[in-house]
């Protein structure tokens, strides 16, 4: 028995609640199925608080600054001040990115309901907030890409990481500008969406700057001005069409197009040379006060913190793209114990990490405190940062990472500051002897 007819089978009926025509106002039939004006008033309820979820859910979580940073906090450290422009910067952008969410949504309601105009009253309701992307300048191994990661991971967005020397104008060899919205997209498991609200990180932005002389010469610049030009339009936001799939743009790809104002663009680069222009600017005034920055005891992050717009366009960036990066923060060198606390602090510290790996095993690592410090003195002497400290202690296990497992009777293994200098083995302790102690 059709459940669209009465039990009658004479008069037509809700498919949904069974009500007849004759108790209900309204039935809508259609082919073997009714529905009446109660069950569609209930349907539209339930697909208006589906669609309203869905907003909450796309509108982003939005953490205050005081708890991005703290977030921050727990996997980088030092490097207070760039944490604090950060997690400012980053509270504003995704603020911004929400707020129109919101204005779009508004307009929705505003054209459904019929009323138009109801703005007048908002002096600010023209405002259109622009765009603010960061720049971030220190040498390598500070945490530059670490904290952007951490920042993508703390909001919760699709993130990735590129190099601007690998970055091309469209049509040379070399990856096109889209190629890392491409990136950005497979990041967001191809949720384009998703992938408008990420984080790209351009590392090396600093080697895309046009050297003195370059624009003089007839050979084309493949790497430096023409890349700032294609960069300019994705930082500001633009609609661009990204090829779906593979790297290369054929005529008969499919392409998807995807919006680059909700996305935040982090460029990086150590900026070897800006230090001097800033110097030397500060030099060229005659005052008593300037004639300390002549003084060549004042650190390159000490002047680079009075860097001007001037002074990134002497460095051979354009006038345009620094508009884009309006937001500077400068990194500290980390310093001895700074590795020190790298090694050990951060949740997911290289040292909790090397003593996850063992203890799979069943073995429990130690390292002694001399042998932390030989770790970061090490790392200094090779002036790589953060970066060094993962092979020294790859080095030093090595030999006993390859001898370990096969070796049952091993229950822990001790890295002194022996070990890391190279002078002897870790330490292996029996579990038995492990026991009896
Ligand atoms: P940069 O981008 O400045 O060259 P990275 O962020 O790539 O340096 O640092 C390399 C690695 O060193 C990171 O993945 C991280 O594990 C560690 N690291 C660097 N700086 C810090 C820091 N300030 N706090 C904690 N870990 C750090």
């Amino acid at each position: 028995m059709g459940r669209a007819m009465s039990y009658d089978d004479e008069v037509p009926a809700c498919t949904f609640c069974g009500k007849t025509e004759h108790q209900v106002r309204k039935l809508v039939t259609g082919q073997g199925a009714a529905i009446c004006d109660e069950c569609i008033e209930l349907c539209v309820g339930i697909i208006s608080e589906e669609r309203r979820k869905d907003a909450e859910i796309n509108a982003l979580q939005l953490p205050k600054p005081m708890q991005i940073s703290a977030y921050l906090d727990r996997y980088v450290i030092g490097q207070q001040e760039a944490k604090r422009a950060l997690s400012v910067a980053v509270y504003n952008h995704y603020k911004r990115v929400n707020m129109e969410l919101d204005e779009a949504a508004g307009q929705l309601d505003r054209a459904h309901a019929g009323v138009f105009g109801s703005d007048a009253a908002d002096p600010l309701a023209d405002v259109e907030v622009s765009k603010s992307n960061i720049l971030l300048m220190g040498p390598t191994g500070v945490g530059k890409t670490y904290l952007a990661q951490s920042l993508a991971k703390v909001m919760n967005v699709p993130f990735v990481v590129t190099d601007a020397t690998t970055l091309t104008e469209a049509g040379y060899v070399g990856d096109d500008v889209e190629t890392i919205l491409q990136r950005l997209i497979q990041a967001a498991d191809g949720d384009v969406s998703r992938a408008e609200h990420g984080i790209i990180y351009i590392d090396e932005i600093d080697k895309i700057a046009r050297k003195s002389g370059e624009n003089t010469s007839i050979t084309r610049d493949v790497s430096g001005e023409g890349v700032q030009q294609a960069l300019l339009k994705i930082l500001e936001g633009t609609i661009a069409s990204v090829p779906e799939e593979g790297t290369r743009k054929h005529r008969d790809q499919e392409t998807v197009q995807i919006n680059t104002r909700g996305i935040l663009f982090i460029c990086a680069g150590a900026f070897v040379g800006l230090a001097d222009i800033v110097k030397n600017r500060l030099g060229a005034h005659e005052s008593g006060f300037c004639a300390t920055w002549r003084d060549n005891q004042i650190p390159d992050r000490e002047l680079l913190r009075h860097v001007t717009a001037d002074d990134l366009a002497d460095f051979g960036l354009l006038p345009e793209f620094i508009g884009r990066l309006p937001v500077i923060s400068v990194l500290d060198e980390l310093t001895e114990d700074d590795l020190a606390a790298v090694l050990v602090q951060p949740a997911n510290s290289l040292v909790k990490q090397y003593m996850k790996l063992f203890a799979v095993d069943g073995v429990d690592l130690a390292f002694t405190q001399k042998a932390i410090r030989a770790i970061a003195a090490t790392a200094i002497s090779q002036g790589t940062g953060a970066r060094g400290l993962r092979s020294i202690i790859e080095r030093t296990l090595q030999d006993t990472m390859f001898r370990l497992p096969s070796m049952p009777d091993v229950g822990q293994v001790i890295v002194d500051e022996a070990a890391v200098l190279g002078r002897a083995e870790p330490k292996l302790v029996r579990s038995e002897q492990l026991k009896t102690a």
